[in-house]
């Protein structure tokens, strides 16, 4: 069932009654370590936080169950903003976070159908999803859209920046506003995105954010001067933003897909197309699966904490 909160539409919630332990066990990172249940729980070290070890929680979850008959106090789930998730990459990303146990606020630009979906298909998941329509090139919006985040479940953990769009031609053609609509989402929303994000995540001195640039803003591409440099803007921000927020324990990287199964290389034609897998040593596209499996290891595996500032290309080997 949705209703419509401040903007947003919210999916509501169904009451899942019990902790459910593939929640415990996705979400070790981000549980707050609470003096009652430190007896019952196994923990590991990483840099200043505690983190759960996996098969010890669960094994000792069931023992405590078993033997007080008392539900295992509720470990929080990380909240997590995906834009542009109603489509493509996002909406995998979304998923795949999703169904790890987060709380997910799905973000879209006009496919209001599409991303109700994904949020369903979260629930469906027993996750819990907000589907909110903004343009995350606008200030206003991206205020909106992280507020209704916090005012719904109290904070931000993790943030993944994204949408996108294209508007290829050669840059002798390129008119401005084809230049300045590229720039203004890929890169001025990503920098909008970050900073809003950041303000939440330094105060509680712990959070991580997972910007999706391309690998043509490492190698180029043409007709794609107004994309590669935004998507190259996209990892000199990121690299910047890790450094100035390493000491809050803010980690930022970035994720450099190449061709990958969706809307934007489904309009590039057939003949493109042929031309573009000639050009991949894997000889395939890849898929959006591929692309949320690693943002789902780096924003939520106690493996990626010591990871901040990198960039990941994953292209079949284009950029080798
Ligand atoms: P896609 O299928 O075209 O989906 C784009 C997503 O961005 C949609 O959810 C769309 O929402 C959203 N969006 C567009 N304008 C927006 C705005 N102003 N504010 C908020 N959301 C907006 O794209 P994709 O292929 O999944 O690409 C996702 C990301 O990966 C992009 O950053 C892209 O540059 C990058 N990438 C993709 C590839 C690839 O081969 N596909 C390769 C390298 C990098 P609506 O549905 O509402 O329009």
């Amino acid at each position: 069932m949705a209703t419509t909160v401040a903007g947003a539409r919210l999916i509501s919630l169904k009451a899942t009654g019990k902790l459910g332990y593939r929640e415990i066990s996705h979400l070790r990172q981000w549980a707050p370590v609470q003096s009652a249940m430190m007896p019952h729980f196994g923990m590991l070290r990483c840099g200043s936080r505690q983190i759960f070890s996996t098969s010890v929680v669960k094994a000792q979850a069931n023992a405590v169950e078993q033997s007080t008959g008392e539900a295992v106090p509720k470990v929080e789930s990380p909240v997590v903003v995906v834009t542009g998730a109603s489509r493509g990459i996002g909406k995998a990303i979304a998923l795949s976070l999703g169904k790890a146990g987060c709380k997910v606020l799905v973000n879209y630009a006009r496919s209001a159908k599409e991303a109700e979906e994904v949020s369903q298909q979260i629930e469906e998941y027993g996750g819990q999803a907000i589907t909110f329509g903004g343009d995350v090139s606008k200030e206003a919006d991206v205020e909106a859209m992280m507020k209704t985040a916090v005012d719904k479940w109290g904070t931000i953990d993790i943030v993944v920046n994204n949408a996108g769009i294209t508007r290829d031609t050669l840059l002798i053609r390129m008119k401005k506003s084809q230049w300045d609509e590229v720039i203004s989402l890929n890169l001025t929303g990503v920098y909008l995105c970050t900073q809003a994000a950041t303000k939440i995540m330094m105060k509680k001195r712990k959070g991580r954010i997972i910007n999706i640039a391309s690998v043509v803003g490492l190698i180029g591409n043409i007709g794609q001067a107004n994309y590669a440099a935004a998507k190259a803007g996209v990892i000199g921000l990121s690299k910047t933003a890790a450094k100035e927020n390493a000491s809050r324990n803010i980690n930022v990287n970035v994720v450099c897909p190449g061709f990958i199964a969706s809307d934007m290389t489904a309009k590039l034609g057939e003949d493109m197309e042929k031309k573009i897998l000639g050009t991949i040593p894997l000889g395939r596209y890849g898929q959006p699966e591929d692309v949320a499996g690693l943002v789902e290891f780096l924003a939520l595996s106690p493996a990626a904490s010591y990871i901040t500032g990198q960039t990941f290309t994953i292209d079949g080997g284009i950029a080798i």
